[in-house]
C-alpha cells in the first residue's frame, strides 16, 4: 500500500470536516500532531486509526475507532468536539473555549 503523507491526511481531514459541517481545531500545532498520528497509523495499519486510541490488533476490532470514529457525531454534538479534539462544532470553535477531556464512548467498558 502506498504510504500517505501528512499533507494527504490534512486533505482527508478537511474533506471530512467540510462534509460534516465541522471545523478543524484551529490550534495548528496541536492539529499537526494529530495529523502526524493519523498518518503514522495509516502507514502502520492501513487505515486511519484514531491517533488518541490504541489498536486492538485488527481492522475489525478497530472498526469503531477509524477516523472519523462512529461516536464522533455524538461527541461533537454534545461536547463541541470529538474525543481527540481534532473536529470541532463551528460554534464551539468560534467561542474560543479550549476542548476538555471527555469520556471515551467508543472504548467504554473495554
Ligand atoms: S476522536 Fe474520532 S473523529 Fe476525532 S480524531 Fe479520533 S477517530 Fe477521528
Amino acid at each position: 500500500m502506498k504510504p500517505k503523507t501528512p499533507d494527504q491526511t490534512w486533505t482527508f481531514a478537511e474533506m471530512v470536516a467540510s462534509k460534516q459541517g465541522w471545523t478543524l481545531n484551529p490550534d495548528r500545532s496541536f492539529t499537526t500532531i494529530l495529523m502526524e498520528g493519523l498518518t503514522t497509523n495509516w502507514n502502520r495499519y492501513g487505515y486511519y486509526l484514531c491517533p488518541c486510541r490504541d489498536t486492538e490488533g485488527t481492522r475489525e476490532a478497530d472498526q469503531e475507532v477509524v477516523c472519523p470514529c462512529k461516536v464522533s457525531w455524538e461527541d461533537v454534538k454534545e461536547h463541541g468536539h470529538c474525543f481527540c479534539a481534532l473536529y470541532l462544532r463551528p460554534d464551539f470553535a468560534a467561542s474560543g473555549r479550549p476542548p476538555s477531556s471527555i469520556p471515551d464512548r467508543a472504548r467504554r467498558g473495554s
